[in-house]
């Protein structure tokens, strides 16, 4: 069966809203904006680091996975504010 566009774009606004859903407040602004067209590149990585490590700021930056792709494109590695 043929997936519509629309039943794409319902399946797409599940599955963020779900992902909002467990997205500390503070956070959700990062993965809305990740999910705009015309979204900086910086701002996906840092909401995939988000993600990736908890929603903790100290951990993304003291990050081990030498190996990651994103890890020298982490955020929060300098004075970055990290409440946000
Ligand atoms: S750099 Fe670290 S926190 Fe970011 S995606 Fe990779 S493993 Fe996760």
């Amino acid at each position: 069966m043929k997936t519509t566009d629309h039943q794409t774009a319902q399946k797409i606004a599940a599955k963020r809203a779900g992902r909002l859903a467990t997205t500390p407040d503070r956070f959700k602004g990062h993965f809305a904006a990740a999910w705009s067209a015309n979204c900086a590149p910086r701002r996906a990585v840092k909401a995939f680091c988000l993600e990736c490590n908890g929603f903790d700021p100290d951990a993304i930056a003291g990050c081990t996975a030498y190996a990651c792709p994103l890890w020298n494109f982490r955020p929060y590695q300098g004075s970055e504010a990290r409440n946000g």
